[in-house]
């Protein structure tokens, strides 16, 4: 892959898609005929009707033994023809289990490519002077990075970008410059990291023409970071020196210099800003030549669509790429585009890309290659990559929306197995988002507060069983404080449990087979809480997506330390709406 970025390359790649994902699946078949793992069903062809006939669709388990021997000092042929120089760890968050997938620089230069051409697409659509001298204020982190036991290193791909040469050595003319040095990002401390991500972009206020992290979340943190230390920051840019415990040096030095002195004017604004009573667009106010913001919003991370609205008088939300550890897939080319209809152009040649669909009741004949996807239709991408993964399943759902050139679009659906059931109704995370979006609208129009995180799972320890959210609550005035009206609360039950399915209605108002769903209120910060923890386990702050369904009971704990109060709803849901 060419490492000159060029928005002209998006209309030869997706106007030519059959061809080169067929050349693509001849490159990886050449390069892979040999190794153990392709051998046992290929016999060292590389004819695409053999592949498609012979080898097996495949999940994380089938694979894992070849990952793990590679990971324990055999060779790389086992899988992968191409060399292993690394393993990337998926963030775990997002399905349960962490997993680990063999790469090489081949995957960081493709995450390089497609990160600066989502960069491209929208600087084009925010295309005035501004924005092409401004700089970003991007919140990137760093995380310490492990080994396998044959010393091949293993970290998230979020760290494997931050600390390659790619990145290093980007050509400016693709990122327009950060805010931050790259000394705050490569920062292995993240809560010193985020303190200076904040100190540099507001020294640098009025150039900041965005606002960005990789996933929304890191940016909701930021948020709560800066709500939290605001006077710190200002009383740092008034006296011209970092605070003390600001100990990493490369980070504290960088940081110093950008400072550059005492700057009592600056310092004045923005304490004028952060003490106003209400922080509604306080993105706006402190960083006003700010156009948009550019993090992944969609799936998971829909849940802070309102919260960085409220923040930004509703700024732009422009959700970059779509990828994952297994592989990269596409980028949106219409940064305009609501959160809500955000879809991703699929690009042909990073990998071999088939799709089965959802409905394919076990025939697997039914797998359809990139092309022939239908409009409307609902799939699981399945792929198979330069690295030693053959049809892999990935475990998102997505949809067609449309075509660019010969090229399919998609939307993010959900993830395939985070389903909240009791009985047999399967409540999914978009059922689920489209539920609390109407909840929201309740506790909007009765009360001064804003979810600020949710989470949910199924209680399935009584009989009934039924469906805990566990809701983090804000006054939209700062230092008020959040008072619990019982028939609101009960009202926004009501309003999720109504906006379920009819199994679950009919389950719950005729059968008596859900009990009445609950929303348990914890205390601001829980979220953050949570985050760290996921952290602890191995995740990091620049990866981190909120689970929508909590699985891991110490997960649940770190909720349950932090509830202050439950409702219920009060009313049956009606069995027909
Ligand atoms: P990881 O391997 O930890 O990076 O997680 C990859 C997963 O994150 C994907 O399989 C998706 O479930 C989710 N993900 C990545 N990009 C997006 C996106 N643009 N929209 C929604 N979900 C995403």
């Amino acid at each position: 892959m060419s490492l000159s970025v060029d928005l002209k390359d998006l209309d030869v790649l997706t106007s030519n898609a059959k061809q080169i994902q067929d050349d693509v699946l001849k490159e990886i078949l050449t390069l892979n005929a040999n190794t153990e793992y392709l051998q046992r069903f290929l016999h060292g062809s590389f004819d695409k009707d053999l592949f498609k006939k012979n080898v097996p669709v495949v999940s994380y388990d089938d694979v894992k033994p070849y990952i793990e021997r590679v990971a324990n000092g055999e060779p790389s042929d086992v899988i992968s023809g191409g060399p292993i120089t690394r393993f990337l760890r998926s963030s775990g968050t997002t399905g349960g289990k962490e997993k680990i997938f063999p790469i090489n620089d081949k995957y960081i230069e493709t995450l390089g490519y497609l990160t600066a051409l989502s960069s491209l697409v929208t600087s084009k659509h925010f295309n005035d002077k501004d924005a092409k001298k401004g700089k970003k204020m991007m919140f990137l982190y760093n995380k310490s990075e492990s080994t396998t036991p044959s010393g091949l290193l293993v970290a998230l791909a979020s760290t494997s970008i931050v600390m390659s040469p790619y990145f290093t050595n980007r050509p400016s003319k693709c990122n327009s410059d950060f805010t931050s040095p790259d000394q705050v990002i490569l920062c292995p401390d993240n809560n010193q990291s985020v303190y200076c991500h904040l100190l540099c972009g507001l020294s640098r206020r009025d150039e900041v023409v965005g606002v960005g992290s990789s996933f929304a979340y890191a940016l909701v943190q930021a948020i709560n970071v800066l709500q939290i230390y605001w006077k710190e920051l200002s009383s740092n840019i008034r006296s011209g020196h970092v605070s003390k415990w600001i100990t990493d040096l490369n980070c504290r030095n960088s940081v110093s210099a950008i400072l550059g002195g005492p700057n009592t004017e600056l310092a004045d604004v923005i304490e004028k800003e952060c003490s106003n009573k209400s922080w509604e667009g306080i993105i706006s106010r402190l960083w006003p030549k700010a156009k948009y913001f550019e993090c992944i919003i969609t799936g998971q991370m829909a849940q802070y669509i309102p919260t960085l609205e409220f923040y930004s008088n509703k700024l732009p939300i422009v959700s970059t790429i779509y990828g994952s550890s297994e592989s990269l897939f596409g980028v949106n080319v219409d940064p305009l585009s609501k959160p809500q209809d955000v879809s991703y152009t699929f690009l042909p040649n990073i990998s071999y890309f088939e799709f089965l669909p959802v409905d394919h009741g076990g025939d697997m004949a039914s797998i359809v290659d990139l092309v022939d996807v239908k409009l409307g239709c609902y799939y699981e991408p399945v792929i198979t990559n330069y690295f030693g993964l053959h049809r892999y399943l990935i475990g998102d759902i997505l949809e067609v929306t449309g075509f660019y050139n010969s090229t399919p679009q998609f939307r993010f659906v959900r993830r395939k197995n985070m389903v909240l059931s009791v009985e047999i109704e399967e409540t999914t995370e978009e059922d689920i988002l489209k539920a609390s979006a109407l909840a929201t609208l309740v506790l909007d129009q009765s009360t001064n507060l804003m979810l600020t995180g949710f989470t949910c799972y199924a209680d399935i320890s009584t009989f009934p069983g039924h469906y805990v959210f566990y809701w983090e609550l804000k006054t939209k005035d700062v230092n008020y404080v959040v008072e619990l009206d019982v028939n609101v609360l009960a009202e926004c039950c009501y309003a999720l449990e109504e906006s379920f399915d009819v199994f679950y209605r009919k389950l719950r108002s005729k059968d008596g087979l859900i009990g009445a769903l609950e929303i348990r209120v914890v205390q601001e910060g829980t979220f953050d809480s949570l985050m760290e923890y996921f952290i602890s386990q191995g995740g990091s702050i620049g990866q981190y997506k909120t689970p929508m369904c909590i699985k891991s009971s110490e997960a649940l704990a770190v909720l349950e330390n932090k509830v202050l109060a439950r409702f219920y709803s009060k009313k049956f849901p009606p069995l027909d709406l």
